[in-house]
């Protein structure tokens, strides 16, 4: 197996003492290897990092503050809930060489954006890297108790447990992933959207809850290509995908259903609600400036909004939305249908 586990923090080594390799003997060698077992029967890579979570700080009393799993495009980012996600995202984007925060797909739903976010002593975080195949991954810890030499052989026990387990996934998401995700915005394509909203639909009139879709096309996108170019295109695309499932509740669906064209899944949500959503949406998309070369790009999006009522079939439902938003398109534009609700005031935003 070609793995290596390095350590890269100095201010970590320099910690480690002769005096404490008698206290190699308190690590829980018992709850060591009942971890690393359940860390291989994991069955996706967030549930593999919070085991991992939970791991360290039984073991070795160790926080794990973040953890980063580069990608193709971008990064994964599992990041503690309490903790301070905007000076962390800075830290991430910096040691990943990364742009823009659209580069950074949270794996544990919108981390750090309630008022129990604690901001944390940058220095006294420490990293290890790790690289296994096709896995390279950092994390970063904070250890709340002193660190003794033998934590830095238990650590490495731990990573190797977590990169086999981890590396192993990633194959297997990366096949799942190919089939399900559109590369270019990161969102489910049209086919897994169809799976999904079967699943939806049946489990909303079994429980008898609200459920609603809404379509948004870009409105005149072809002007944007014509006028700045393809690559242009592609990243007003990925933005705008990226800012509507940043303003979106953890549980809901976004899928591109084709070219500029995209879709999404409100479960538990009725027809008032979607409308205010996608109002909201609608402003935010227009307010936002994109970036490209020596341009600042702006577009709007015309959306159209509908509601499953009993016994209607899925053709129906996507059928409804397409009509509402067939309606915003000749009703101007950058509108949502049915109805028209100003829940938001327009406010300029950089994206
Ligand atoms: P409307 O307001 O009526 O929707 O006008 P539009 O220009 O947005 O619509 P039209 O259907 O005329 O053009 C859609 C354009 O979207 C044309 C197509 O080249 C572009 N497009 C579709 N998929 C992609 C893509 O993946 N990348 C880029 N850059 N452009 C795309
Ligand atoms: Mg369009
Ligand atoms: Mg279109």
């Amino acid at each position: 197996m070609n793995q290596t586990i390095r350590k890269f923090s100095r201010r970590f080594l320099a910690l480690f003492s002769v005096i404490f390799q008698e206290a190699a003997r308190q690590a829980d060698h018992a709850g060591l290897s009942r971890h690393i077992v359940a860390l291989n029967r994991k069955t996706s890579s967030t549930d593999i990092i919070n085991e991992l979570s939970v791991c360290l700080k039984n073991i070795l009393n160790y926080r794990l503050f973040a953890f980063v799993v580069k990608k193709e495009a971008g990064v994964d980012v599992w990041l503690d809930p309490e903790m301070y996600k905007t000076a962390f995202e800075h830290i991430i984007l910096q040691d990943f060489h990364l742009q823009n925060p659209a580069d950074l797909t949270y794996l544990n739903n919108n981390p750090g954006r309630d008022s129990r976010q604690k901001t944390v002593e940058m220095d006294n975080l420490v990293y290890y890297e790790l690289t296994e195949e096709n896995c390279y991954a950092r994390l970063y810890m904070l250890p709340e108790k002193p660190v003794y030499a033998f934590h830095d052989e238990v650590v490495t026990l731990i990573l190797q447990g977590c990169a086999t387990a981890l590396s192993k996934q990633l194959k297997i998401e990366n096949l799942r992933n190919a089939a399900v995700i559109d590369p270019l915005t990161g969102c489910y394509n049209r086919r897994e959207f169809e799976n999904q909203v079967c699943r939806h639909m049946a489990s909303a009139t079994r429980h008898k809850n609200n459920l609603c879709l809404f379509m948004f096309d870009l409105d005149h996108f072809k002007q944007i290509n014509d006028t700045h170019g393809h690559q242009a295109g592609d990243l007003v695309l990925k933005k705008i995908a990226f800012l509507v499932k940043d303003n979106m509740r953890q549980g809901d669906i976004l899928a591109r259903y084709g070219g500029e064209e995209f879709i999404a899944i409100l479960p538990e949500t009725g027809r008032q609600k979607a409308m205010e959503l996608a109002d909201r949406l609608r402003t935010r998309i227009a307010a936002a400036k994109i970036f490209y070369n020596d341009s600042t790009l702006q577009v709007t999006a015309s959306f159209g909004v509908s509601e499953l009522i009993p016994g209607m079939d899925m053709a129906r439902l996507i059928e409804n939305a397409d009509a509402m938003l067939y309606k915003a398109k000749h009703n101007g534009r950058n509108t949502v249908m049915p109805g028209l609700i100003k829940v938001c005031p327009d406010a300029a935003v950089t994206i």
